[in-house]
């Protein structure tokens, strides 16, 4: 049942009179419910209860967190049909798309669960001392990750399940150790109390102390604001616009004790179509590439929003075939009137740059779907223009024709930092292209051969990030188990009694985990 409050630890309070509602695009009214947004005195208290729980949840085994995951996986498939229909009237997607996120939502738990119930993840390093060494004793030195403290995570408006209250953000912080306090996303806050209900139901149920997680409603950005600029708070987990994870990382920089922001950002996606592939698969490439630009209205941050091929005759077959699939594709409904005000205006500014065709249209009619479209400029206009690189978040990309080989090299270089880049390629073709390979490599945090960008799969060797502004570390990954090691420092004890270690680090190896130990891999 939505309540519309806030969860502070385990309590549900609303001690303040500013309320807002979640807004159903699909049928463009506001949902009923009521939400109320924290008061400082609530968010302080959250902060502090996540406080005093860090300090036990971090002395937790990895058996312990790992329930507790599990539980909340549990929990959320418990939530059944009222957690797909909450979600598709504030989201305006359909079915199946919830379903999926779901899916992954728990896949992404267990997976952290099964990471620390086996244990190896905290990089375990012991180089033992030598007291008989001349001129000076050798100390004994023995490292391990250990949790930051509490997290404070903002929910993503594209993936209410995914990337918000109990999305990878809040699953790998809990893995590692630490508390969260979620601020909601304001589009979709009833998805995210039922998923902060089950977050509840599972930490009593599996013995967490109370304050390892709080959810906070708000509309504005004050609740965030000060969460980001509290004292006990110690890193922050952001999906959204480059706008706001800017401000909130220029935010934490500013405070006494700055703390990290991991967050993910703006990406235009860049695809490169070699000449021997358009050639031969011009039809092929362009309705593949249709359904990706549209896929969920192009609300994806991996979506591709920039094309590149050698000008001529096979890449204007390419345009002109995307540019039908694209106007025979349904149009479909935006997550929000706001997100689908900003396309409009982001969509409004791109073609009203210099030298910018529209290549195809397919308006829509209906309130809040996005009318798709295609447009092109030339290499040089796209170089000369900045404008032109910024990402228009929904179904819209710009086919660039360039001149030559060289001319794709300098779009590339001169790009910012991108989550992705595709290069689309005949057999061995990408052989003859090391340089642009290589300039890509420069400008993004995963490279696609003959894919499309579209479709984060959630494993070990994915990196989702890249150079600023797609991330604001890109030697993290905000997907896949290894997005733990954003919550974590390591940290080293010397000489210190065995009896005393973690168990991770002592003499007897007592949890069986993998460790390096005198600089040999030991396997668990
Ligand atoms: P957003 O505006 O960046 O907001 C995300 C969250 O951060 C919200 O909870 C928001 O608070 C908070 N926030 C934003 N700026 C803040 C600030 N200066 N101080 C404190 N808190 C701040 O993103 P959005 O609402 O999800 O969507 C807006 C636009 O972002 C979209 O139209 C799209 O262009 C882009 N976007 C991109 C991606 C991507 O993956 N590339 C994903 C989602 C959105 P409140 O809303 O509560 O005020």
């Amino acid at each position: 049942m939505i309540t519309g409050k806030n969860y502070i630890g385990d309590i549900l309070s609303s001690e303040g009179d500013t309320t807002f509602t979640t807004f159903n695009p699909e049928l463009n009214v506001e949902n009923p419910h009521n939400f109320t947004q924290a008061t400082e005195e609530e968010i302080e208290k959250a902060v502090t209860l996540a406080w005093e729980a860090f300090h036990i949840y971090k002395t937790f085994s990895g058996k312990k967190k790992a329930s507790f995951l599990r539980s909340i996986a549990d929990e959320i498939e418990a939530l059944g049909e009222e957690l797909i229909k909450v979600y598709c009237s504030e989201t305006g997607l359909p079915e199946g798309r919830a379903k999926g996120e779901r899916g992954r939502t728990v896949f992404q738990l267990r997976s952290f669960a099964d990471l620390v119930e086996e244990g190896s993840w905290v990089e375990a390093s012991i180089d033992t001392g030598d007291k008989t060494r001349t001129p000076v004793s050798k100390p004994d030195v023995r490292k391990m990750n250990i949790p930051l403290g509490p997290i404070v995570v903002f929910g993503a408006s594209n993936f209410p399940l995914a990337y918000s209250t109990a999305g990878g953000d809040t699953a790998a912080a809990f893995a590692a150790g630490c508390p969260v306090i979620v601020k909601s996303h304001p589009m979709h806050a009833g998805t995210g109390e039922l998923i902060a209900t089950a977050i509840i139901k599972a930490a009593q149920g599996t013995g967490m102390p109370n304050g390892i997680f709080s959810n906070i409603n708000s509309s504005d950005y004050t609740a965030g604001q000060q969460l980001v600029s509290d004292p006990k708070v110690k890193a922050v987990g952001f999906t959204g616009s480059i706008r706001g994870g800017r401000a909130l990382l220029d935010l934490a920089s500013k405070r006494e004790e700055p703390i990290p922001v991991f967050a993910e950002m703006g990406s235009i996606n860049p695809v490169i179509l070699l000449p021997k592939a358009l050639e031969n698969r011009k039809e092929e490439l362009a309705a593949t590439y249709a359904s990706s630009i549209t896929l969920g209205t192009g609300q994806f941050c991996t979506n591709p929003g920039l094309i590149l091929g050698i000008a001529g005759e096979n890449l204007d077959v390419f345009i002109s075939t995307l540019g039908n699939k694209v106007k025979e594709t349904t149009t479909t409904c935006m997550l929000h009137p706001n997100i689908h005000r900003a396309y409009e205006s982001n969509k409004e500014r791109a073609i009203n740059q210099d030298n910018t065709e529209i290549i195809a249209v397919n308006e829509s009619k209906q309130e809040n779907y996005a009318s798709q479209l295609i447009a092109t400029v030339s290499g040089k206009t796209f170089l000369q223009n900045p404008t032109l690189h910024h990402e228009v978040f929904g179904p819209f990309s710009i086919v660039v024709q360039c001149e030559s080989i060289e001319e794709m090299e300098q779009i590339i270089a001169q790009l910012e930092g991108q989550l992705t880049g595709t290069i689309i390629s005949d057999e061995n073709e990408v052989a003859s292209y090391a340089g642009l390979v290589d300039k890509m490599q420069n400008r993004v945090g995963r490279i696609i051969f003959n894919g499309v960008p579209t479709g984060v799969e959630v494993c070990p060797s994915m990196v989702h990030g890249g150079p600023y502004p797609a991330s604001t570390d890109s030697r993290f990954t905000a997907v896949g188990i290894n997005s733990i090691k954003r919550w974590v420092r390591p940290f080293s004890y010397q000489d210190w009694p065995n009896e005393l270690l973690p168990d991770e680090l002592k003499d007897e190896n007592p949890l069986q985990i993998s460790r390096v130990e005198n600089g040999k891999q030991i396997r668990a």
